[in-house]
């Protein structure tokens, strides 16, 4: 009987699996059990930043081990004073904080925006403006600031002080912003709701917006930071700062971690044991993500990726253009692209479509088809990707 679907299987039936056993890795590809080889443009779920079993990182992380595992926050390390300064080094930052997911990221975000207030005598500011089809994570305030029903449902009471408002829609924002309001939360790209890229202007005018009325400006960047759009930040394209950005899945390019950024002004509200993590900034995670920067910060990686990405959205843009009854539209930004899919055509039948190629990718909202490759693709994988692309979409224009 397949596991997934097994009722009595020890693993949590908490995921829709595709028929894959996944059994090795090495740089874009993956195989299964019974030796298929798979052009992974899912990468984990736009985790695996550089690819399968990188060398760098594999060597990083086993020097790691042999040296030491873990030691707790109750000592000093020095790969977390090294990572965290070089985290504020390439961005806005001037303090950082270390977790094991994207979830404890953007639940520490939500709870630094308290505390800022708070210990800035406007305790009355607890509320966050959220944004339809927001995914921020799976913790009981994650859930509540994504507010789509599918996460929250049975997890009823709902943690209070989220306000949700239409995707982009400054008056709305507005409309939102009352005495209580103390941030503002998003996604520079929406992942799971679609890949839809919130505009510059709009990121621009979200930010004058905070400063006008006292507001932090919070970005969840897990899935957009750490190079996936281009930019080492997604915000770098609007020209703009957060007050805080959560970040992880690239970070640790497989291995768990996790980090907040934050500006010297909120960093200064926190305290010894008004938080902390155990295993966050553990000494393995810390190595994974300094050899991870070695290659990402290096001279002209994000440039390359950004040409790459261009030519690659170019051509899927031909593929939409000769198959319009698939391929509705090309959304997204640098190396989050999705496909959306006709309505004729779920994007389910897509991945599936994909997989009969030869290549993975992933689901999100609104039928899209999530193109999450490795940051160190090469045109050559590209032209892969276009032909498993192009050979799905003749499959599936058959079948319509
Ligand atoms: N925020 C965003 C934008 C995400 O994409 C995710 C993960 N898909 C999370 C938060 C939660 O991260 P994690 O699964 O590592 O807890």
């Amino acid at each position: 009987m397949d596991a997934t679907t097994q009722t009595s299987h020890p693993l949590m039936n908490a995921y829709t699996r595709a028929p894959v056993r996944a059994a090795r890795g090495e740089g874009c590809y993956l195989w299964d059990e019974d030796g298929t080889r798979y052009l992974d443009f899912l990468a984990g779920v736009a985790v695996n930043a550089l690819g399968h079993c990188h060398p760098g990182l594999v060597t990083a992380l086993c020097d790691q081990a042999r040296t030491l595992w873990h030691a707790s926050n109750l000592v000093r390390m020095d790969g977390q004073d090294r990572l965290a300064g070089r985290l504020c080094s390439a961005s806005f930052a001037d303090a950082v904080f270390f977790t094991n997911s994207g979830s404890e990221a953007v639940d520490f975000a939500l709870k630094l925006v308290r505390r800022y207030h708070n210990m800035n005598g406007a305790p009355g500011r607890w509320r966050t403006i959220t944004f339809a089809d927001g995914f921020h994570g799976r913790s009981m305030a994650d859930i509540a600031a994504g507010g789509q029903a599918k996460l929250t449902k049975g997890y009823e009471p709902v943690v209070p002080g989220f306000d949700c408002v239409a995707f982009a829609d400054l008056d709305a924002v507005r409309a939102a912003t009352g005495p209580e309001t103390a941030a503002i939360l998003l996604e520079p790209v929406q992942g799971d709701g679609g890949v839809r890229v919130f505009p510059d202007d709009f990121v621009k005018a979200l930010r004058q917006h905070c400063d006008d009325n006292d507001l932090l400006l919070v970005l969840d960047e897990v899935q957009t930071g750490i190079g996936r759009t281009g930019r080492f930040f997604a915000h770098e394209w609007a020209g703009v700062t957060p007050d805080i950005a959560a970040c992880a899945k690239g970070l640790g390019a497989g291995f768990p971690l996790g980090a907040v950024l934050t500006t010297a002004a909120v960093a200064e509200t926190v305290t010894p044991g008004s938080h902390g993590s155990t295993l966050g900034g553990n000494p393995l995670a810390m190595a994974v993500g300094n050899a991870l920067l070695d290659v990402i910060l290096a001279d002209g990686f994000l440039d390359g990726l950004e040409r790459i990405a261009q030519s690659f959205r170019t051509r899927l843009e031909d593929i939409a253009s000769r198959h319009p009854a698939v391929i509705a539209e090309i959304r997204g930004r640098g190396l989050l692209l999705g496909l959306r899919c006709d309505e004729a055509v779920p994007n389910t039948s897509m991945l599936a479509a994909l997989r009969n190629h030869g290549m993975l990718a992933g689901p999100a909202g609104y039928n899209v088809v999530r193109i999450l490759p490795p940051l160190i693709i090469t045109e050559a994988e590209v032209d892969e990707a276009c032909r498993a692309i192009e050979a799905a979409c003749r499959d599936l224009s058959k079948s319509a």
